[in-house]
């Protein structure tokens, strides 16, 4: 950081990441007058930052504060609708109105925004927890005071802000909270926590659809509210018509049997010209007029009292960002999911996350190497690289790998589904300690588990809300049942099972990349940018998810710990893993290893 702008840090888990990177964002911040931001992935993420936080403020007094957009927040907009679906922008609108009538002299319009959300009281309770999500949330109900406004408030005297990536990738909310905090991107030091998401969060972020399932909410909503003539003779419902004709022909014509397939963007508009005899002219002023009745809805619901998002306007928005897209950066994909879609599949996300060069960074990973694939995919070009060598007991972690299978999907057949079955089930009732599956799809799971019959185990299942996923992880922690999960699921990353709450990982299959159309154009873009399209696109995340997956297993110095992986081609991945060996009979080394360890 003092030599440069950013500063990439690997260290393998259970070294305590975030607390080396808290105490030198702090320290560094203090020394040159600036601020932290600390930036996470998940709730379970956040919280595990306050939990070190906490134990940093017994020794000095530091002033943080949580943050999380109004969707988790806001107490009066879960007692007035059903959903909870609404974007940044709808609910701003819905709390900037009523806070006006509240200071007009209606308190009725939002009983939460009161005086108490700026008194010491609550500021101080926040300072002292650091609450996480959850309790900020109940003491706002406990109290009657709006959670968000007072976190808005505390930000003033913020020394460190912790925020999900969804809201500091995203210009307009993140504008906010640094107005809120009264803050300049030059005058922060951002703390980027589990880095190496980065690519795929910006691209997921950076990405939208035009879905069947929206088209029909927005035609429902037009005639909700009058289905008013956009054009003499076209009707809002009209118009859902003719996208929603155009995506089921463009489906039924291009993807035919596969999942998806890559479409030019054009595509959509000459469908809806071609298909309804309708000039580009006439199609343009149905999307001017599309933007007005959404407004209108918006406003009708505003004016009832209600959250003002209007479906028809989301589907205005992503019509018209249709038309204007980068085709530099973005790709068409067409798919038959859900009954139809298309996708502007975002491929490089580095434009997203420009604003962030500003601040001086630091991106943090148990895994970020090849340092100079995270690099470009990120477009951090002065990054200084720092890695911390795996520095627990050699002896008490086993890498191995079998060459006997692989689920290639030209190799992966009945007979292979049936070994690899043989093969866990041998692994774990031999070596009889706490053991994490992982499967590189719900399918390959599926079809392993055909062969499993008359085993107990635990199994994450596709539709698992995330207390499920949370009931079955605690109930994997307490022993004598093997756990079958997914890979890149919410089990993959970010759990921690220290000690004898996880002894053997297996890894049944390599976490490569699904081949589909938006994968194969992402590794053509990277090979037209860097000739190196395999390596970004398919080796950076695949070597990313099997050291997550590895990562699992030793968390502590004392903790003992084998992965095997059931896959030939994991040998391409020697140099990422340079511990890890060919084993010939993975049975007997993990017998082998786990009495050793014994001793
Ligand atoms: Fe919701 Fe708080 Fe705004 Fe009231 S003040 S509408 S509770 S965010």
């Amino acid at each position: 950081l003092e030599g440069g702008s950013s500063v990439a840090f690997e260290s393998p888990t259970g070294t305590g990441k975030t607390i080396t990177a808290l105490v030198a964002a702090i320290e560094f911040a203090r020394r040159k007058g600036k601020k932290v931001l600390y930036v996470t992935r998940t709730n379970s993420q956040q919280e595990q930052v306050i939990k070190e936080l906490r134990l940093l403020k017994r020794g000095e007094e530091i002033r943080a504060v949580p943050f999380q957009g109004r969707a988790n927040l806001c107490l009066l907009y879960g007692e007035i609708e059903e959903s909870r679906d609404f974007t940044s922008e709808s609910l701003s609108r819905f709390c900037s109105l009523r806070k006006k009538k509240v200071l007009n002299g209606d308190q009725s319009a939002c009983i939460y925004y009161n005086e108490k959300v700026s008194s010491p009281e609550v500021s101080s309770y926040i300072y002292s927890t650091v609450p996480d999500v959850d309790s900020i949330y109940n003491y706002g109900l406990d109290n009657v005071v709006c959670p968000y406004e007072a976190l808005k408030w505390a930000l003033r005297d913020a020394e460190i802000v912790i925020v999900p990536y969804a809201l500091y990738l995203n210009p307009v909310t993140a504008q906010r909270l640094l107005y809120s905090w009264g803050v300049e991107r030059e005058d922060l030091v951002v703390v980027l926590d589990e880095a190496h998401n980065i690519p795929t969060i910006a691209r997921e972020l950076a990405s939208f659809e035009i879905a069947v399932g929206s088209v029909n909410a927005s035609e429902r909503e037009a005639q909700e509210y009058g289905d008013f003539e956009l054009m003499p003779g076209y009707r809002t419902s009209d118009l859902c018509e003719m996208v929603r004709n155009a995506i089921y022909d463009i489906v039924r014509d291009k993807v035919g049997e596969s999942e998806e397939v890559r479409i030019p963007f054009s595509d959509l508009r000459e469908y809806i010209m071609v298909g309804n005899h309708i000039s580009g002219e006439t199609y343009d002023d149905l999307l001017r007029y599309l933007e007005i009745m959404g407004e209108f809805v918006a406003e009708q619901k505003e004016k009832s009292g209600k959250v003002p998002r209007s479906r028809i306007l989301h589907l205005y928005n992503v019509l018209s960002a249709w038309e204007n897209v980068d085709e530099d950066r973005y790709v068409a994909v067409a798919s038959s999911e859900g009954g139809g879609k298309l996708i502007a599949a975002c491929l490089d996300p580095s434009s997203l996350l420009t604003p962030l060069k500003v601040s001086k960074t630091i991106h943090m990973s148990g895994t970020l190497a090849p340092f100079d694939v995270y690099r470009d995919l990120t477009g951090f070009e002065d990054m200084n690289f720092l890695s911390v060598p795996y520095m627990f007991p050699r002896e008490n972690r086993s890498i191995v790998y079998y060459s006997g299978l692989s689920t290639r999907f030209s190799e992966f057949n009945e007979e292979t589904a049936e070994r690899m079955a043989r093969m866990i089930r041998d692994l774990i009732s031999t070596v009889a300690r706490n053991t994490l599956v992982f499967f590189p799809s719900y399918n390959v799971k599926q079809k392993v588990c055909g062969y499993l019959d008359g085993m107990r185990y635990l199994n994450e299942e596709r539709d698992m809300s995330q207390i499920e996923v949370m009931d079955l992880v605690n109930r994997f922690r307490k022993g004598g049942l093997p756990l079958f999960a997914v890979t890149g699921g919410r089990i993959a990353e970010g759990m921690d099972f220290p000690g004898s709450e996880l002894e053997m990982v297996i890894i049944a299959g390599l976490p490569f990349p699904k081949p589909t159309a938006q994968q194969r154009a992402l590794q053509e873009y990277y090979e037209r940018k860097y000739g190196r399209g395999w390596e970004y696109a398919v080796v950076f995340p695949t070597v990313i998810k099997l050291k997550q997956e590895i990562g699992r297993l030793i968390r502590r110095e004392d903790d003992v710990g084998m992965a095997v992986i059931l896959d030939r081609r994991a040998s391409m991945f020697r140099k990422y893993i340079p511990d890890m060996r060919e084993s010939l009979d993975p049975v007997r080394d993990a017998e082998a290893f786990f009495t050793m360890s014994r001793n």
